[in-house]
């Protein structure tokens, strides 16, 4: 045996499990195809701006995040604590009531925080499970009949946060992140996000530029095939995402939801909030945009400001639409924003379908899953599901060796 576990992909899932099994004595290799670690999470500098591939954001109220990481080393900078919302009416900023109580006043003057509407988005996060049931995200909303401004707000937001603008989501997933949120304050690293998984892969055997073709099970352990070598392990994480996971397994790639950021560059800084702006009348393709500059200002260089405008991939939009509904949700012109980078991203997370059940990550014959698309489309998710994998994986490597 070249090793005792071989992890396929050094994404967040399989950088935790490697992580735990060589805290548990084992030798671990991890092979990844692409020339850095973080799979989907990962920071580019691009003419002196931190871009991440992808807009993302960090909970830190995640109980994943709290076990795996060095949370003060990330220097997180929080988002401010509500939404920006822009209408007909203007930008008006919902802020937390619990943290700013002298807005109170004003909040319950809102259009979207109508208490008849408040009071049945409440039900909804209570609604015991039981009760709710799982069904899609938007048969949800029906059933305790939320309406109105708020309803608009709530599908608006979680377009974003699901990459769903269809509202076909799981409620039972959609709710259990919601539930995130009101726990936690997002945030950003000070070096962007590629410093979670640059963290998680400190002191790890990671070889980059190594990309899997085949794995086989063979009598007391596996066969992994890599740049025209095959090594032999005792057991085989398969942490790819869904959508790499068919050309590995032979079954079909699982599906995923695309979501697209444009990142642009601009010489003043089209508002002072920390908060994500959202459109819930949606005039426009952006389901959220941020100036992700004022929450981390180390993501621009010194006199320039980054705006980060994210799209859901079910919506196609051009350049010139996302500039123009930037510009109404900003209210400044936005022609002279240079543009950094797009990031196209059809495979940013998995579907999380309704009544969808946990797979078990223990294919058999030495062979292992991990990845969010086990767990919970989400950060959290894909470290949690590194964990309980490096978990099966420990006890099925003890029973090999007759330790129980
Ligand atoms: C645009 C976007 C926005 C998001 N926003 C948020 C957010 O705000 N909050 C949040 O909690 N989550 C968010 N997420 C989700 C989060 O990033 C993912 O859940 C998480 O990164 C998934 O990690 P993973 O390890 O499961 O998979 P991946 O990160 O996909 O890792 C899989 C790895 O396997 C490698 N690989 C694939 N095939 C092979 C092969 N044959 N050989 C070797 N290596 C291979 C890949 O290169 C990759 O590095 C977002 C994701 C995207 C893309």
């Amino acid at each position: 045996m070249d090793t005792d576990v071989i992890v396929i992909g050094a994404g967040l899932a399989g950088l935790r499990a490697a992580r735990e099994l060589t805290a548990a004595g084992r030798s671990v290799v991890v092979l990844e195809a692409a020339d850095a670690v973080g799979g989907r999470l990962r920071t580019d500098r691009v003419d002196g701006f931190l871009v991440d591939r992808g807009f993302q954001i960090l909970n830190p109220a995640y109980t994943e995040v709290r076990a795996a990481l060095d949370v003060p080393a990330l220097k997180l900078r929080p988002f401010g604590r509500g939404v920006g919302v822009r209408d007909a009416a203007g930008l008006t900023v919902l802020v937390d009531p619990a943290r700013h109580p002298a807005a109170a006043g004003r909040l319950l003057r809102s259009p979207y925080l109508r208490p008849t509407q408040l009071a049945r988005l409440a039900a909804w996060a209570a609604l015991p499970w039981e009760r709710l049931g799982d069904q899609p995200l938007a048969a949800s909303f029906d059933r305790v009949r939320l309406g109105g401004p708020l309803r608009a707000l709530a599908e608006v937001f979680l377009a974003g946060v699901l990459a769903d603008s269809r509202g076909e989501t799981s409620a039972a997933f959609t709710r259990s992140l919601v539930g995130w949120f009101l726990r936690g304050t997002p945030a950003l690293p000070a070096d962007g996000m590629g410093a979670v998984p640059a963290q998680l892969a400190r002191g790890l055997d990671v070889r980059l530029r190594h990309h899997v073709d085949a794995v086989t099970r063979r009598a007391g352990g596996v066969e992994v095939a890599v740049a025209g070598r095959t090594l032999r392990t005792r057991a085989a994480i398969l942490a790819v995402a869904p959508a790499d996971l068919g050309a590995l397994t032979g079954r079909p790639a699982g599906p995923m939801r695309g979501l697209d950021t444009w990142w642009f560059a601009a010489d003043a800084p089209p508002s002072d909030l920390t908060y994500l702006l959202v459109d819930p009348e949606r005039r426009g393709p952006v389901v959220n945009t941020a100036v992700v500059s004022n929450v981390a200002p180390s993501y621009a260089p010194t006199g320039r400001h980054l705006v980060q405008c994210s799209v859901v991939r079910d919506t196609p939009a051009t350049e010139a639409d996302v500039r123009r509904h930037a510009a109404f949700l900003y209210g400044v012109p936005t022609a002279g924003w240079e543009l950094i980078v797009r990031h196209e991203i059809p495979h940013s997370l998995p579907v999380m379908a309704p009544g969808g059940r946990r797979p078990d990550p223990d294919l058999g014959g030495g062979l292992f899953l991990a990845g969010d698309h086990l767990e919970g489309a989400s950060i959290q998710g894909a470290l949690l599901s590194g964990r309980r994998t490096a978990a099966a994986v420990a006890a099925a490597l003890g029973e090999g060796e007759g330790t129980a």
